[in-house]
């Protein structure tokens, strides 16, 4: 059966793994087109994609990038865009299967797109539901558009949740990053090189350093709440340095069930893919016995105070929790960028929350009603958090 698939962040870390998901597919006999793909500015990445996959659409985020990008993809027969509205005309165009994975609220406007259309949603991009959360699933539900989540630990939940009425709570698993057993003065000193040296998974620079504050587990604790609907008291983190258990459901009968699996992005994507089938993909197999003895233990909240942060958001509401990511993003930003330490990452974003709950506007009083709300919520939120970043940076 011909299918035809769409790939928002294709140069970036998960995007690459899709395309390792798609060629092997393809070499089984799988007739997979591809309608479209994405990059932020990374035209040679982009080339290279657009080798390997052949779509009939290709965009970039930058405007003034459209000519050199047109030039790079000549003789490819590719229709090429830029900016805003290409990045969305990508996901408007039809195809069944987009994935979304463009890095941060960026991805949000391009997933809706495909949202709007009712497409199948494969959602590797957790910041556009942090962003704009219950307004983001009730366009998914009105428009009929599938989300399936590709988040390890969602991708896990969702292939266990199986009762969903009768789930007594969830456990998200944690690796804790490479900063598990620092101290707080190393940690206090990390550069972004130390900070983007997963132990256990290779991801995109943000997101590697969301796992090193652990925001990244606070933001998946706020994407399990909207994608699951599940309150924070009924979401558990645990940290699970091995990442063999990629997260588990707790059933009323006292029966937990957990998705096990080598930490490999193809596999949550494989799933997306195949869903509700499975796809057979060569990566490496689970041998329990070499891994030897799963180990677990609590967050420490001291070292770690992005989790009570995105626990607090998420408790505030769905505005605290659009301002939150949007403040992160600017804060994950500062540091790699050596203008803040890794310890401001979470007091800008904290601080941030503190001005815009004090803010006399109230603009995070209520749950946004609409995404124009959002973005307001999102500049606010990206404006505080520059100006406090500028001061930690110069203090
Ligand atoms: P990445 O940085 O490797 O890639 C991001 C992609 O988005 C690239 O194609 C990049 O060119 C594009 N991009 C960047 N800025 C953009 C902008 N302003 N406008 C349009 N496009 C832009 O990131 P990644 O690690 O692949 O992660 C992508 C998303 O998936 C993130 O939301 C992340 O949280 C999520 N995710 C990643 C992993 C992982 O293992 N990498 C796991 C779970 C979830
Ligand atoms: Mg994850």
């Amino acid at each position: 059966m011909k299918r035809a698939i769409s790939i928002l962040g294709v140069t970036g870390s998960i995007g690459q793994s899709t395309i390792a998901v798609v060629d092997e597919l393809r070499a089984q006999g799988q007739e997979i087109e591809v309608e479209a793909v994405t990059a932020g500015q990374n035209l040679v990445g982009l080339v290279e994609a657009c080798r390997a996959l052949k779509p009939k659409f290709a965009a970039v985020s930058e405007p003034s990038m459209l000519t050199e990008a047109r030039e790079a993809l000549a003789g490819l027969s590719v229709e090429v865009g830029a900016g805003e509205s290409a990045l969305q005309e990508a996901g408007a165009r039809p195809a069944e299967w987009v994935m979304s994975a463009i890095v941060g609220a960026a991805g949000l406007a391009p997933t809706m797109a495909a949202v709007r259309r009712g497409a199948t949603v494969a959602l590797a991009n957790k910041e556009c539901l942090v962003c704009a959360g219950p307004l983001f699933i009730e366009a998914a539900r009105a428009h009929g558009a599938r989300l399936l989540p590709v988040d390890s630990e969602h991708n896990a939940i969702f292939q266990v949740l199986t009762h969903p009425e009768r789930v007594e709570k969830l456990t998200l698993t944690a690796s804790g990053g490479p900063f598990r057993t620092a101290s707080h003065e190393t940690m206090a000193v990390a550069t972004p090189e130390q900070a983007c040296a997963h132990p256990k998974w290779s991801m995109g620079r943000k997101i590697s350093v969301d796992s090193a504050t652990l925001m990244n587990k606070g933001l998946e604790l706020i994407e399990a709440s909207y994608l699951f609907g599940f309150g924070s008291d009924s979401i558990d983190v645990i940290v699970h340095p091995q990442s063999t258990i990629h997260s588990l459901v707790h059933y009323v009968d006292g029966s937990v069930l957990a998705q096990m699996a080598t930490p490999d992005m193809r596999i949550p994507i494989a799933y997306a893919l195949a869903w509700p089938d499975r796809a057979r993909v060569s990566t490496a197999r689970l041998d329990l016995s070499t891994i030897g003895s799963l180990t677990f233990e609590a967050p420490d909240a001291a070292r770690f105070p992005a989790l009570g942060l995105c626990r607090a958001a998420l408790n505030a509401g769905a505005a605290a929790t659009t301002a939150l990511s949007a403040a992160n993003e600017v804060a994950v930003e500062a540091f790699l960028a050596r203008r803040i330490g890794f310890l401001d990452i979470c007091r800008t974003v904290e601080e941030a929350l503190t001005e815009l709950e004090g803010a006399e506007s109230g603009l995070i009083a209520n749950s946004p009603t609409s995404f124009d709300q959002v973005a307001a919520v999102d500049r606010a939120a990206r404006d505080a958090a520059r100006r406090i970043a500028g001061s930690l940076a110069a203090a």
